[in-house]
């Protein structure tokens, strides 16, 4: 029964929520209460045996305070948290959900270039496919015909970044010859 894994599928929901606003309590400043991302960035060079790097800071225009830049440990844990643990096991249930219920992958999932956490995914189907769904091997043909549509869609967006670098790399030249052209064109 799938209703477990329904269950399941609401409380991650409801996880990723409750983390994403504590995320947010915890992006605000200091200092005047406003969100960290409204502050100028300044950039500093660092000078010394570190001289080369640059170091930022976050500027609170209330206050005229600088405050580091980086941010907090418990922000980036619960973000981490939510973005690697919470979501991971999200999208394993709603495949493996998507399957028991008689889905076909490409019904859940569009334009996914990464794998999902199959082990996750296998676990789940193990547990709570009938006996009818795991004869004739209907779920390792599932997750096969998954496997190719995600990784056929990784190869297409990697060819289609690599064509996008290209045209930049000619508009770029381009530009150069166009400026050398009005350089040379230009009274001195
Ligand atoms: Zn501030």
């Amino acid at each position: 029964m799938s209703v477990m894994l329904k269950v399941k599928e609401n409380s991650l929901a409801a996880e990723s929520r409750i983390i994403r606003r504590a995320e947010r309590r915890r992006n605000r400043c200091t200092n005047c209460a406003k969100w960290k991302r409204d502050h100028i960035t300044e950039v500093q060079e660092l000078r010394g045996p570190k001289a080369g790097l640059t170091k930022s800071f976050l500027v609170c225009e209330e206050g005229g305070l600088q405050f580091n830049g980086e941010r907090p440990r418990d922000y980036n844990r619960l973000r981490g948290h939510r973005r690697f643990v919470v979501r991971v096991e999200a999208r394993a249930t709603h495949l493996a959900r998507a399957f028991l219920k008689g889905q076909s992958y490409s019904q859940v999932e569009q334009g996914a270039r990464r794998q999902p956490h199959w082990r996750s995914v296998d676990l789940m189907v193990a547990k709570y496919a009938t006996k009818e769904q795991l004869a004739d091997q209907m779920y390792a043909l599932w997750k096969e015909t998954a496997q190719r549509i995600i990784e056929e869609h990784r190869l297409e967006v990697g060819a289609a970044t690599l064509s996008k670098l290209e045209i930049k790399e000619r508009e770029a030249g381009s530009l150069t010859e166009g400026q050398l052209e009005e350089m040379t064109d230009a009274p001195r």
